[in-house]
């Protein structure tokens, strides 16, 4: 059942249990926040001392609850616990051809490395998405794996955007305070189509990463020889948004996938990811050795892959 509970601090809790209640409360007051997991606003609120006086856990929305798997890909609803799209994704991965399920893989290996089992169990893909972190792991990974976002406004007209075109600035993303996040599609990856994920922390579990990233090619064969057809070079944790390296995209797209494209890209990279010295986060170059590294890595694992 709905429930709204008052407590004696200002706040009053309210929990919809349809999308059209949520939506309706969205409407009457557009600056409530939203809560599933409640990790980002609980720390926002108790060591940030930001005050939210209203406040809508979405986590009993079925709609927000929802699992799709079709032709296409896989759609989720955003309130799904980061817990239960790893159990999703490992059980897509024993059913569907390997080739499709190449950014599912990826996935499943970034989660194991994201915070612990507690946080996984309570926390919600949408809240990592809209919270828009310049080191959210999952970002960069929805942005290279070309993941697309529903949203949906107070009166229910629903509307897609890329992921890659989604995040805008500093914790700032496409949508208005009329909008929610209503679900995440993720297509399966074609043959020669091939996506990894990257992150280094200091401490491999439960640890923020220092840089992270997503990264994917789509091959094509012509002749003896494969040339890159699509590509997506995403980084976080070097810039105050998760950061595609737009050029190196650029110059991957089109090209011949050997030794000769590596060094190109490694030197694109340097001019792509610029990290100025005194920015926030420090040890500046070793970020940017990371995005080389991890450039190359990359490299190394598709070239493995294909041959
Ligand atoms: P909530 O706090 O409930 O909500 C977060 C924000 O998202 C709110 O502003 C809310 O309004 C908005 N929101 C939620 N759902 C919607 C929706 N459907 N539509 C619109 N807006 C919505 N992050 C990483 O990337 N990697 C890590 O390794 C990692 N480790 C962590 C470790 C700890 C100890 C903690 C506390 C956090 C960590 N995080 C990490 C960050 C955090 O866990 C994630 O961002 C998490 O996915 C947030 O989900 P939530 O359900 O808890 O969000």
């Amino acid at each position: 059942a709905p429930l709204k509970l008052g407590g004696n601090e200002g706040i009053t809790w309210y929990r919809p249990v349809s999308l059209q209640n949520l939506l309706e409360l969205k409407a009457n007051f557009p600056d409530a926040k939203l809560l599933v997991g409640n990790t980002e606003v609980g720390i926002e609120m108790r060591l940030k001392r930001l005050q939210y006086p209203v406040l809508i856990s979405a986590a009993q929305v079925p709609e927000l609850n929802a699992l799709n798997v079709n032709d296409n890909g896989i759609e989720v609803g955003s309130a799904l616990r980061l817990s239960e799209l790893l159990r999703l994704f490992r059980k897509v991965v024993k059913e569907r051809p390997a080739h499709e399920t190449s950014a599912c893989k990826a996935f499943i290996e970034q989660l194991k490395w994201f915070a612990g089992t507690q946080i996984r169990n309570v926390a919600c893909i949408g809240g990592n998405i809209c919270t828009a972190s310049p080191i959210s792991d999952l970002n960069p990974l929805w942005m290279a794996s070309r993941a697309e976002f529903r949203i949906i406004n107070c009166n229910g007209d629903a509307r897609s955007i890329p992921a890659k075109d989604f995040f805008l600035g500093y914790r700032k993303v496409d949508m208005g305070s009329n909008e929610i996040l209503l679900s995440v599609f993720l297509p399966w990856t074609r043959p020669l189509e091939y996506v990894k994920e990257f992150k280094q922390a200091h401490r491999r579990d439960d640890d923020i990463a220092i840089v992270n990233g997503g990264m994917r090619v789509f091959l094509e064969e012509k002749g003896q020889q494969l040339f890159v057809s699509d590509a997506s070079i995403v980084y976080g944790g070097v810039a105050p948004l998760s950061l595609r390296a737009r050029n190196t995209e650029e110059l991957l797209i089109g090209k011949n996938w050997n030794k000769c494209l590596l060094q190109d890209a490694l030197k694109v990279i340097q001019s792509d990811v610029l990290i100025k010295e005194g920015a926030p986060g420090g040890m500046v170059e070793f970020r940017k050795s990371l995005t080389l590294s991890f450039f190359f890595k990359f490299f190394l694992w598709v070239t493995h892959h294909v041959n």
